[in-house]
């Protein structure tokens, strides 16, 4: 049986070689995500057009994902490269150059820090390890107390938790580094640091301004995006769980429930959700993950992923091909254990008396259908991708297979649980459309011959008007 969940791997100076990442494409990598925080724009293009050369070699595709830095707020310079803060001590904040962070003095490049923080808020540095806690302001910044105390190094991240920041959602280097993302064609571009949905429609209105049909995935982690998350599914094309910075954010203890219910509310809405950040942190180092990472990645599967991401375990680790071999066997097996339990459908029918949409209705009911004469696959023909979506989010037993006249459409579908997207060239009628499915389904060899499949279409054909037919037939 094929996976379901998709593996996203972020590429970095472990993973530059043709040959790794053509054995990463063998091992199951399904999309690469380039991640624009770090390296330059040569090895982006570099990556980017060695990852093609090896789906192609290999005859899969392979989804670009390009991400964003966003409004990342650091430190400035440290003098000597580090100094120690401790405990209790009282040192002063503030955003106006010199940019030199000394023991007393710490410089963060956030303009308007003095002006948006009050008295007891949080400043958490380096990952959230130093914590400053502020008590006042004078003319010349911040004071505030060190809640816990470390090494503070240069340019290291900042979070301001307690904080709605008035960051521009882009920051100038986002909108450079866009800008050769959209000219290198990326299949969908993610925006780290997403407040509310103005962030995402600024990004979806650069992607328009170039005219490109490039998708959009709004990284949650931060507390604002969580609360906004409703109005954020409206415009995005899909969520990530960022649990890196989500996890300094917030609580950490409150991070896995927040993942359920931000997977969850990606399923409802039908918009792909992708599961971050240190799911095999030990592999970094170690040929084999810690069983409570096997766990991690396994129960991320089960609260329904669509992807799994890879970071520092493929961009900078010592076993990048190791590391998805380990995810796609944890995968495989929880995926076994999902289909040992449950019999019906994740999405209980009362979702349909919302007054959905007749593609969501006739989604639906393709696949209860699918179940009930014993189908092999679920398969559409699809403009945009959306009756794909559509049909996935109700996490069918039998694979989703998608057929679209846009070679850009069978590209994003990469991220999406359960689909394999094909290219066939526009079809006239809806008999043509269907013969043409039996012959790709035939050719792959993607079903058992005689057995069932239920196909969707918009009928007729040629007024790519929405989803409204279910056809059930057998292929020969
Ligand atoms: P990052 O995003 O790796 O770009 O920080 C993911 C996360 O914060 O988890
Ligand atoms: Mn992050």
């Amino acid at each position: 049986m094929s996976r379901r969940t998709k593996i996203v791997c972020t590429l970095g100076p472990a993973t530059t070689a043709l040959e790794t990442i053509r054995r990463l494409v063998a091992a199951g990598m399904d999309v690469a995500r380039m991640n624009f925080s770090h390296g330059s724009h040569e090895e982006h293009v570099e990556r980017v057009e060695r990852v093609r050369d090896a789906a192609q070699a290999e005859g899969k595709v392979v989804t670009i994902l390009q991400d964003l830095q966003g409004p990342k707020i650091r430190v400035g310079e440290v003098r000597n490269g580090s100094v120690m803060l401790r405990e209790g001590e009282e040192v002063q904040v503030t955003s106006t150059p010199p940019e030199e962070t000394t023991g007393d003095r710490i410089f963060i490049d956030y303009d308007s820090l003095v002006q948006d923080a009050r008295e007891g808020e949080r400043i958490l540095i380096d990952d959230g390890l130093l914590e400053l806690k502020v008590t006042g302001k004078d003319d010349s910044g911040l004071r505030a107390t060190v809640m816990e105390g470390g090494p503070l190094r240069s340019r290291k991240g900042v979070n301001l938790p307690d904080i709605r920041t008035s960051t521009p959602p882009m920051t100038e280097k986002d909108l450079k580094d866009l800008e050769l993302g959209l000219e290198l064609n990326v299949d969908t571009v993610a925006l780290s640091f997403v407040q509310e949905r103005s962030d995402v429609e600024a990004l979806v209105h650069r992607i328009n301004e170039k005219d490109k049909n490039t998708s959009v995935i709004a990284k949650i982690e931060k507390p604002q995006a969580v609360r906004n998350l409703d109005a954020i599914l409206e415009v995005t094309d899909g969520i990530m769980v960022a649990r890196g910075d989500l996890g300094i954010e917030m609580p950490m203890e409150e991070v896995p429930g927040t993942q359920k219910r931000l997977i969850r509310s990606g399923m409802e809405e039908a918009k792909p959700v992708i599961t971050a950040t240190q799911m095999l942190e030990s592999m970094v180092e170690d040929p084999r993950p810690t069983r409570a990472e096997a766990s991690d990645v396994a129960n991320a599967v089960l609260d329904g992923s669509d992807a799994v991401m890879l970071s520092a375990e493929t961009a900078v680790g010592e076993h990048p091909v190791r590391v998805v071999e380990a995810m796609n066997q944890i995968i495989r097996q929880a995926e076994e254990y999902w289909y040992e339990q449950r019999r019906s459908l994740t999405m209980a029918p009362e979702q349909l008396e919302r007054g959905e949409n007749v593609t969501d209705s006739v989604s639906f009911t393709a696949c209860r259908l699918a179940e009930q004469v014993g189908a092999e696959a679920v398969c559409c023909l699809t403009n945009s991708g959306a009756t794909a979506r559509a049909i996935a989010r109700h996490r069918p037993s039998m694979p989703v297979y998608a057929f679209t006249d846009n070679q850009r459409v069978v590209a994003q579908l990469g991220l999406l649980w359960g689909t394999e997207a094909f290219y066939i060239p526009f079809q006239q009628d809806t008999d043509q459309g269907i013969a043409r499915v039996h012959s790709v389904l035939h050719e792959h060899e993607l079903v058992e011959p005689g057995s069932k499949v239920v196909i969707t279409v918009g009928m007729p054909l040629p007024a790519r008007g929405g989803t409204n037919t279910v056809h059930v037939s057998s292929v020969k």
